[in-house]
């Protein structure tokens, strides 16, 4: 039977979420369905900007970073009174169906929003890679590559000035990326939220790389770790005469989320669009749409709203093994 369906993004925008929203719409369509765009994410959820997508609207996206439909964190969306704001313009415009492409925060949201009785599937989507229900998010793939990218062409310059660089990547609270691209990049030392640095520790570390021979001293820092780039820089400032080297610090910030999707997170979002549009065919709803083990299935979003994932001890381990 056809259906009319809507598909947002929210929270932090992800490279690769444009795929995911063009999957959606081309996987709805070609089932006969009528598809919509909802605009700013549950914020137009609220105000009501929901505009009917086709084939040519979603056309010429797949290899531009961002969202399209825009994205938007909305904390009137908390609320039962904001939720049932929404849940008014979707049946106004007679939407029997609702894909949320986002992250912890966002399938938190889907999750509200289908307990209120309204049929959402979510779409696994943050850099941070801290959801429950995915072995790996949309995004994830493009964030590591270009922070990879910068450590690289950061370590050249180390090289040839025998200096230590900190460089801090994104990870408010989770430090997969800092991890991953630390090892990828093979950093001397890696910071991260969900482990204590000892900072006089870490300069005996960068102390031995000298001392070793190496001609550089590269440290990884998420910037929700305890010691990011200022506090480390602060650190190694103010003891820099008993330390004996000094240390310049890079933030990458933002630029890590504009990046062109790389070719993995352009596959993996047009999977996953394609696995939200058949859980709606089956019904079967309050669900996220992730991948485990190179399987794309689907995880009810009890499990998922509130939770986050851990990093895999064993690679803190060989990070550790490995500098
Ligand atoms: P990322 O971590 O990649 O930035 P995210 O989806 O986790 O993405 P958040 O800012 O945590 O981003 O959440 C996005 C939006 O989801 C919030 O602005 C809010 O509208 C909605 N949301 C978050 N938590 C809840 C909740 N408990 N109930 C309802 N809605 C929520």
């Amino acid at each position: 039977m056809a259906k009319r369906i809507a598909v947002l993004t929210s929270g932090g925008d992800a490279p690769g979420m444009n795929a995911a929203i063009r999957s959606v719409v081309r996987c709805g369509l070609s089932r006969g369905w009528v598809t919509y765009g909802v605009y700013s994410g549950f914020k137009g959820l609220i105000s009501g900007t929901i505009e009917q997508l086709t084939t040519r609207d979603v056309g010429g996206v797949i290899q531009r970073g961002g969202t399209l439909l825009g994205s938007a964190r909305c904390e009137e969306f908390k609320t039962v009174d904001g939720r049932e704001l929404a849940l008014r313009n979707l049946n106004q415009k007679g939407i029997e169906a609702l894909v949320v492409i986002g992250g912890n925060g966002s399938q938190t949201g889907s999750y509200e929003l289908n307990m209120m009785g309204f049929p959402v599937v979510g779409i696994a989507s943050t850099i941070d890679n801290d959801l429950v229900g995915s072995d790996i998010t949309i995004g994830v793939d493009t964030a590591l590559n270009i922070a990879l990218e910068a450590i690289d062409r950061l370590k050249v310059t180390a090289s040839s000035h025998q200096r230590a660089f900190i460089i801090e990547v994104m990870g408010r609270k989770c430090g997969y990326i800092a991890l991953m691209s630390g090892i990828a990049g093979g950093a001397e030392a890696i910071t991260l939220p969900e482990v204590k640095t000892d900072p006089e520790e870490l300069a005996v570390t960068l102390r031995a790389a000298y001392e070793h021979g190496k001609s550089h001293a590269l440290i990884v820092a998420a910037e929700g770790a305890e010691y990011n780039a200022a506090k480390l820089a602060e650190y190694f400032y103010a003891n820099k005469e008993r330390l004996g080297f000094s240390i310049r610090s890079t933030i990458l910030g933002h630029v890590q989320r504009g990046g062109t999707p790389s070719a993995y997170d352009r596959i993996l979002a047009s999977k996953f669009g394609l696995g939200a549009v058949e859980a709606i065919e089956r019904e079967e709803y309050g669900v996220l749409v992730g991948i485990k083990g190179n399987q794309v299935l689907t995880t009810p979003l009890e499990e998922i709203a509130g939770k986050t994932k851990q990093l895999d001890p064993a690679v803190i381990q060989l990070a550790k093994t490995l500098d």
